[in-house]
């Protein structure tokens, strides 16, 4: 079957291939044929070595599809199943899970040393686990969650990660409450997704920050109440909150650097919600006099903080309701073969979101 891969860290390219099999399909396991992936922005941090992964590797840990086989032991799951590909499944029975707190289980990463695919010259692991810019993938029954049959795979996959992740940061995370003041800085899938949630929420302020402009256009169209450049947040700030502050302010980009803005732009007692994925080397410096005197409450949230399959059927109810929007997320449309077109569409940010068709 063919996927992408990325052969070395740092390489800004993939190679599509045919000579490679998926791998590990035994009990417990469920091979996906994979029809939509999104393409997230973790993806490329994984391929430029911020965010930690083996190489060669399968990008990819945005996407849905259809059951093909069941490994024995499996329950709930059948042949021809539509599922989102999760890549953070619960196992249901570790202290974090019985907490309540699934995001935080580490089952999903007990294998990560393990390689997901074979090619005849080695073997390939996959992003996060899964590498669903591939046309088959195998996995844990845990991270294959059965959808509706009313939800198209494009949808599904934008669910398998950052909609889920930016909605829940706003729901789950920070509960935003009725009539308060946002601020989301870098507004990709993620960031707007954010912003949905605020607006779902009642927020009355809801200011996009983004260096790109068709990025602060989309903002509006998704319900901010603002755009800005990076450069005009300042002024936002000084003229919606009387140089206060906001009451929340979403990190969505995964940068000290920012995340330092987000810090300075939150009020004083106000939430500042990290939801970007950054490096193990790029330290936040706060000194311990604001700390403790301005008391901004720092959240971080990991797959938008909940429960993650309570949460996808959350955000299966609100799409169907009209209440949040999935289809306009999808700006941009390619074929597996043309995966590098959509990778340059992320970096350039001129995509919300590539859908990958397979
Ligand atoms: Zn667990
Ligand atoms: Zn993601």
């Amino acid at each position: 079957m063919r996927a992408a891969v990325l052969h070395e860290t740092g390489q800004d390219k993939l190679e599509v291939h045919d000579d490679i099999e998926a791998v590990g399909f035994g009990p417990g396991k469920v091979r996906i044929r994979v029809r939509a992936t999104g393409l997230c922005h973790s993806d490329l941090s994984a391929m430029s070595g911020v965010l930690p992964q083996p190489a060669p590797f399968v990008p990819g840990h945005e996407g849905a599809g259809e059951v093909v086989e069941v490994g024995e032991g499996v329950t709930g799951l059948t042949a021809g199943d539509r599922v989102v590909v999760c890549w953070l499944p619960a196992c249901g029975a570790c202290p974090s899970c019985r907490r309540g707190q699934s995001e935080l289980c580490l089952a999903g990463f007990m294998n990560a040393g393990t390689p997901n695919f074979r090619r005849s010259v080695g073997d390939v692991f996959g992003f996060a686990g899964t590498g669903t810019f591939a046309e088959e993938v195998v996995v844990d029954a845990g991270c294959a969650v059965p959808i509706p049959d009313d939800v198209p795979y494009d949808i599904a996959a934008l669910i398998g990660c950052g909609v889920t992740t930016g909605l829940g940061a706003a729901l789950n995370t920070a509960d935003v409450t009725a009539g308060s003041s946002v601020a989301v800085i870098g507004c990709g899938g993620v960031g707007i997704s954010a912003i949905q949630g605020a607006r779902l929420q009642g927020a009355a302020e809801i200011v996009a920050v983004d260096p790109v402009r068709t990025r602060r256009e989309a903002a509006l169209r998704f319900g901010a109440t603002r755009a800005v450049a990076p450069g005009e947040l300042a002024d936002a700030k000084q003229q919606l909150t009387g140089g206060e502050g906001f009451d929340y302010v979403f990190e969505v980009v995964g940068r000290s650097t920012t995340a330092r803005t987000a810090y300075e732009t939150t009020r004083r007692g106000g939430t500042l919600v990290v939801v970007g994925a950054g490096a193990m080397d790029d330290f936040l410096q706060l000194n311990m006099f604001e700390l403790f005197f301005d008391e901004k409450r720092i959240l971080p949230s990991l797959y938008g903080g909940g429960d993650v399959v309570r949460s996808y059927e959350r955000t299966i109810a609100l799409w169907r309701a009209g209440r949040v929007d999935l289809d306009g997320l999808i700006t941009h449309r390619v074929p597996l073969a043309d995966i590098n077109e959509a990778l340059d569409q992320m970096r350039t940010g001129t995509a919300l979101r590539t859908c990958v068709e397979i």
